[in-house]
């Protein structure tokens, strides 16, 4: 076996990252009239100037569902790429975390303001960190998003895996303040720091209890 081939296997056991995470297929499901939960969760977004649409209820074998969830295209300004559908309450937070939190380390230290989020994914039905016979990461629920860098006004780019633990001082400083605030809003942080599998992305998610790491 090649190195190559032992590398993707161990991705692929590993967890959070693996192989890309993919939508549901294209659904023939239809938009059922949505929950109060659901609409006052979208005003919400509305009033912060997201840009989203609703999609609609899908259930999975497995335990996996979407449900009550959104797709977000950019957050006032901010280009959100990679990200599919997600349950509106992490959109909610992840708008809230950028606005109030992230927008101002960027100013602060990269002198500079976020336009675009390069995210890996929000559903994914698997168990967490991949491991067989594992209880259900939020991901099957998409009540997950993992976030891997971000591009400023200035042109510069910061990605977890080269910025974390790279020479440029401004980038570890601003991934470490996004990091932090994002305990702030979400239930569960994983960062590099977290394990091996989120080398290279935050892992953002509102299941039960609460981890920051
Ligand atoms: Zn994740």
């Amino acid at each position: 076996m090649t190195h190559r081939a032992i590398l993707l296997i161990a991705l692929l056991l590993a967890g959070c990252v693996g192989p890309p995470e993919r939508g549901p297929r294209q659904s023939k499901a239809k938009l059922t009239a949505p929950s109060a939960e659901l609409k006052q969760c979208m005003r919400a977004l509305n009033a912060l100037d997201v840009t989203y649409e609703r999609t609609p209820d899908r259930k999975f074998g497995g335990g996996c569902n979407i449900r009550d969830a959104v797709k977000v295209s950019k957050i006032d300004d901010v280009v959100l790429s990679g990200a599919g559908s997600m349950r509106c309450p992490v959109a909610l937070k992840l708008a809230q975390w950028l606005q109030q939190d992230a927008q101002p380390a960027a100013r602060q230290t990269i002198g500079s303001p976020i336009r675009a989020i390069e995210s890996y994914g929000t559903y994914a039905c698997r168990p967490v960190n991949n491991q067989i016979g594992g209880r259900l990461s939020e991901h099957g629920r998409a009540n997950a998003i993992d976030l891997a860098a971000f591009r400023f006004a200035n042109g510069e780019r910061v990605s977890l895996l080269k910025g974390w633990r790279g020479d440029n001082r401004d980038a570890r400083a601003f991934l470490r303040r996004a990091h932090k605030s994002g305990c702030q809003h979400f239930s569960i942080v994983l960062g590099p720091e977290a394990n091996r599998q989120h080398h290279d992305h935050f892992h953002f998610d509102l299941g039960p209890g609460t981890y920051c790491k």
